[in-house]
Order: structure tokens, then C-alpha cells, then sequence
């Protein structure tokens, strides 16, 4: 009888650039080909290695190994690069599998992204939905919808042989889709390999926040302090946060101003998730910049007149009930025009820590407006709790941490747990 495998090409000592192969026999399937982001001790990894990856220096991998066949198909678990980014390297015949809200995630996110983020391969995926099992070779593949900070993350689940693998790719169980976890415990049980992300685990990811509703209400402080129109800078992927503050923004009674991309993205977000904003007469506004609208006018023609309604700039502002989530360098024309009308622009800064002290516009942003920004975060990574009631509910023969620069903490925490080395195959 075939052997069945798993080997982590990439991701069990570092955050990012995952890479995880299925084997059974000659035929192998591959969960994501991200981009690393850093290496095993957290530090992070020069632009011009990142930029110009290679098998040489140690970005591309070589996925085939010994193998006699390459892999039969490359599923992504989310829309997030370091889960997909490498996918563009492979060659024109590569078969790629991914969820259909993660498409059209990549597929908006292609319009407006620059050359170095767009997702060149939207031509060779194959759709999956979530719940619906589908099979590639000897491989039944059955996707679950995860609460994650990118719209459309899946977890997989592959059963071949009469063994099962679970992949949680990313997850967190405080998000606005905590009760996707629940629906897991009753249709995945004690596979015999569980791959768990274990990001939050390196204790860089605040709890200051515990929950996006936690978020969403710190937002409603922050919107309603008088006279002071606000300016956020979030993730416009990041869609649970979008939606705290369109609801932190709708529960303050001020309009919420997004730009073209951010409205074209819920809009094509709405097929899979009807609940999502814009909804009809409401306080969304929105920003023409310059360069989206050469962007819209080339894919989709004269459609953004029937956003016409909506449309703010800055000689439209007539109050200072507005919160800004646009570009940060698209704030400072609004920030200036509200000054001037006597208003104190308030600086809010809703993502990971990391990040802040990396891009030197909030500094200067900052400075300028003579504030410091108040945080309002949590992670799109679930907390060691909610790690911990996961394993437990799945109960999987063999835990095996990824995505996390602390597999060790798994062994003191949880039960059941094999780490095993970038390479090393598990034989099930
Ligand atoms: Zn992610």
C-alpha cells in the first residue's frame, strides 16, 4: 500500500512564506506557497532577497523534492502573500485551487495593487466554496470557512487512503466569524494530523484588545469626542474591521469615508457575504483619488457615476462628522481643510504594532499634528486560549505547530504535539 506523508517545506520555525506538501503515494498535493516574511529568529528578511527570490537564496523551494511527479494541484488558504505570493513563480501549467471569496479578494486587490502585490495566476484557479468537498486525484479536499483578518480564509481538510489531514491555515476566535469554530467541531474529528498556526504565540501581538467587538466599541470612545473628525489607518483587506467601523461610525452618528478601492472591494465582497456594506441610503462616503479613478474608469467605464451620491472631497466636507479611512497619504488635504473649519482631526491607528514603526508617514503624520496616534487592535491570529480549546475540541492524533516562531510553547501547552523540522516527512 501507497505511503501517506506530510512534509513542511517551509513554516515550521517562521511566521509567513508557508509551504506544506500531502504525499500519497506519486501523487502530492501543496497548501500555499507564501512569501516568507522574516527568518526562524524573527528577524526580518532584506527587500532584495524578498525581491529577486530564488532557489539559491533560499526563497523559492523546491516543492518537487525526489518525487517523480510535481504536485497535482497548489491550494491557497487565504489572501494573504505570505500564503500565496510565491504562486506566481510557478510554471503556466500549475493547477490552483482557492476559495471564491478569495478570488475576488486577488482579483479587486490586482486593480489597485502595485506591480509587486498583484496575483498573476487569477487565470489558472480553480474555485473552491467552502463546505463543498471536492477531489484532486486520490485527495478529497473539504474546506472550512475560518474567522481570520482576510476576507474568505479556509482551513483544509484532506482525506486520502483513510487518513485525514487538518490544515487550519490562519485563525483567530474573536472575530466577527468566532462561530465558524464551532461549526468545525462538529464535522472535523481527531484527524490524524493537525497543522495549527501558532503566530500569536511569540507574545509580540497585544491583548490589549481581546476582540474585534472590543475594537468596534473602543472606536465609538474615540468617535465621540466632539469636533474631532477622526483618521484611521487599517487594513482595507482586513473587511472584520471595516465593518467595526462602519458600525462604530453608524453607532456615533458620523459618515465614514473609504475610497474606491475599499468600495469596490465590499461591493464585489457583497455576492458572498449580502450582509456587507455600502446597504442603501446609509453614512458611507466615499474619495475619487485621482489614480483609482483612472483605474475604475479603464475596468468598469463610467460605473462609479452611480456612486455620484456618495462622493465627498474636500470642498464638500460641511461638518466635522466624518471619520477617514484612507490612505495615510491621502489624509493630509482633509486633515488640513478640517483645521481650518476648526475642527481637531484625531489620529487612530487600527493594525499591528509592527508595522507603525517600519513606515515613517505615521511619524511624520504624527508630528505634523502634533498627536500621538491612539491604537485601537487586535490580532487576525487567535490567542493561546483560544489555541488551546481548538486542539482540544478537534482532538488530532498528532499536533504539529506552523506558522509560529515558538513551536516549543506548543509542547508545554498542548497535548499530543510532534514538531518536526522545514523538511522532515511525517509518515501517516
Ligand atoms: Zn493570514
Amino acid at each position: 500500500m501507497a505511503n501517506t506523508s506530510v512534509t513542511i517545506l517551509r513554516g515550521s520555525d517562521t511566521i509567513g512564506g508557508t509551504c506544506i506538501k500531502i504525499r500519497h503515494g506519486e501523487d502530492s498535493i501543496i497548501l500555499d506557497y507564501g512569501a516568507p516574511l522574516m527568518d526562524n529568529t524573527g528577524a526580518e528578511l532584506a527587500a532584495e532577497v524578498i525581491s529577486s527570490p530564488s532557489l539559491e537564496n533560499g526563497i523559492l523551494l523546491d516543492v518537487q523534492q525526489q518525487d517523480v511527479k510535481p504536485p497535482l494541484a497548489y491550494l491557497i488558504s487565504h489572501a494573504h502573500p505570505d500564503h500565496y505570493g510565491l504562486i506566481d513563480k510557478l510554471p503556466d501549467n500549475t493547477v490552483i485551487y482557492l476559495s471564491d471569496s478569495s478570488y475576488s479578494m486577488l482579483q479587486i486587490g490586482n486593480l489597485f495593487y502595485p506591480e509587486a502585490l498583484r496575483f498573476n495566476s487569477l487565470a489558472l484557479c480553480q474555485l473552491f466554496q467552502p463546505g463543498k468537498p471536492f477531489q484532486i486525484g486520490p485527495f478529497k479536499i473539504t474546506a472550512y470557512l475560518m474567522d481570520h483578518s482576510a476576507f474568505g480564509a479556509c482551513s483544509l481538510l484532506v482525506e486520502v487512503a483513510g487518513k485525514t489531514v487538518f490544515y487550519t491555515g490562519d485563525f483567530r476566535g474573536h472575530g466577527r466569524k468566532k462561530n465558524t469554530s464551532e461549526y468545525i467541531y462538529n464535522r472535523v474529528k481527531q484527524p490524524d494530523v493537525m497543522l495549527i498556526e501558532g503566530t500569536t504565540l511569540d507574545e509580540r501581538h497585544s491583548q490589549q484588545f481581546p476582540t474585534e467587538k472590543s475594537v468596534e466599541d473602543a472606536m465609538v470612545t474615540a468617535f465621540s469626542e466632539p469636533n474631532r473628525p477622526a483618521f484611521v489607518v487599517a487594513s482595507g483587506s482586513n473587511i472584520d474591521r471595516i465593518v467595526s467601523l462602519y458600525n462604530a461610525t453608524k453607532r456615533t452618528g458620523k459618515k465614514l469615508v473609504i475610497d474606491l478601492y475599499q468600495l469596490y472591494l465590499l461591493e464585489a465582497l457583497k455576492k458572498h457575504a449580502p450582509g456587507l456594506p455600502p446597504h442603501k441610503g446609509d453614512h458611507l462616503r466615499v474619495i475619487f483619488p485621482k489614480s483609482q479613478l483612472n483605474v475604475i474608469k479603464q475596468a468598469y467605464g463610467n460605473d462609479f457615476l452611480k456612486y455620484s451620491g456618495r462622493h465627498v472631497n474636500v470642498d464638500k466636507l460641511k461638518s466635522s462628522d466624518y471619520v477617514f479611512r484612507v490612505s495615510p497619504y491621502a489624509m493630509t488635504p482633509y486633515m488640513d481643510a478640517l483645521l481650518e473649519q476648526g475642527a481637531q482631526p484625531k489620529l487612530i491607528y487600527s493594525m499591528w504594532l509592527g508595522y507603525k514603526e517600519k513606515q515613517p508617514k505615521f511619524t511624520e503624520l504624527s508630528n505634523k499634528y502634533g498627536q500621538e496616534w491612539l491604537y485601537a487592535h487586535t490580532s487576525g491570529h487567535a490567542y493561546s486560549d483560544h489555541l488551546k480549546a481548538f486542539a482540544e475540541k478537534i482532538g488530532a492524533k498528532r499536533l504539529v505547530p506552523v506558522h509560529t516562531l515558538n513551536s516549543d510553547k506548543f509542547v508545554t501547552l498542548f497535548e499530543n504535539v510532534q514538531q518536526v523540522e522545514n523538511g522532515g516527512e511525517i509518515i501517516l
